[in-house]
């Protein structure tokens, strides 16, 4: 496979859909979308483009019951082809925050889909504003930790670009982000934001933590 590198194309001039048209005619068939479904923004852009692309869900287990009702949702409502990973190992031996959870109930387990069905590229919704370890991600990069390239679409965006974008479009809104939920993770250490505060500052509250891994 020939694939055109950063300094061939000018990726930060592109519309999303020529980006996305030109993700589908590189990579065909072996392009995957990870979606956390807390929103149906990057669902609603690649589903216009590559209608039948593998959406990638990683149930670690611990999401809440109205994410998973709301995945349930989607995927009927957009025909989705989805793909539910679910980690090997038990909530009860690697609880929410503990050290290797993240680890081995996320990161490896889509790490492991990502090989065995042999992606070469993978989509993601991360945007620069989101955390200080995203700032200068690009938008088409090679992922170095997962050996494929990965295509992040809106992460020139802010947080109102995505609220914009999903009110102009008519998006289902995910069940909790009416009750102050504004980035969604795991049950555990996901909280509402309060008034003032950040999009992230709702996920690993009180924590150190801001990634889970699959982003670094
Ligand atoms: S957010 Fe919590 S439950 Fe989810 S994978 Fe990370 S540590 Fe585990």
């Amino acid at each position: 496979m020939t694939l055109v590198r950063d300094e061939d194309l000018d990726f930060e001039s592109l519309t999303i859909e020529e980006l996305l048209g030109w993700t589908s005619s590189t990579f065909g068939d072996d392009v995957v979308l990870a979606a956390s479904f807390q929103d149906v923004v990057m669902i609603d852009i690649v589903a216009k483009v590559i209608p039948n692309i593998k959406t990638v869900f990683i149930d670690t287990g611990s999401h809440f019951k109205e994410t998973l009702e709301f995945v349930n949702y989607i995927k009927d409502r957009y025909s989705l082809n989805l793909i539910v990973i679910e980690p090997e190992v038990s909530a009860e031996d690697f609880p929410c925050g503990s050290g290797n959870c993240c680890k081995l109930r996320k990161v490896e387990p889509f790490n492991k889909y990502l090989k065995e069905s042999q992606a070469k590229a993978w989509i993601s919704g991360i945007k620069r504003v989101d955390t200080p370890e995203r700032e200068n991600a690009p938008i088409v990069g090679w992922d170095e930790t997962k050996g494929l390239y990965k295509i992040n679409p809106i992460v020139t965006w802010n947080d109102e670009d995505v609220d914009v974008y999903s009110k102009n479009n008519g998006l289902p809104q995910h069940p909790l982000v009416k009750r102050g939920y504004l980035s969604i993770g795991c049950a555990p250490t996901t909280v509402p934001v309060k008034p003032g505060e950040t999009v992230r500052s709702g996920r690993w509250a009180n924590m150190t933590k801001t990634e889970c891994g699959l982003h670094i």
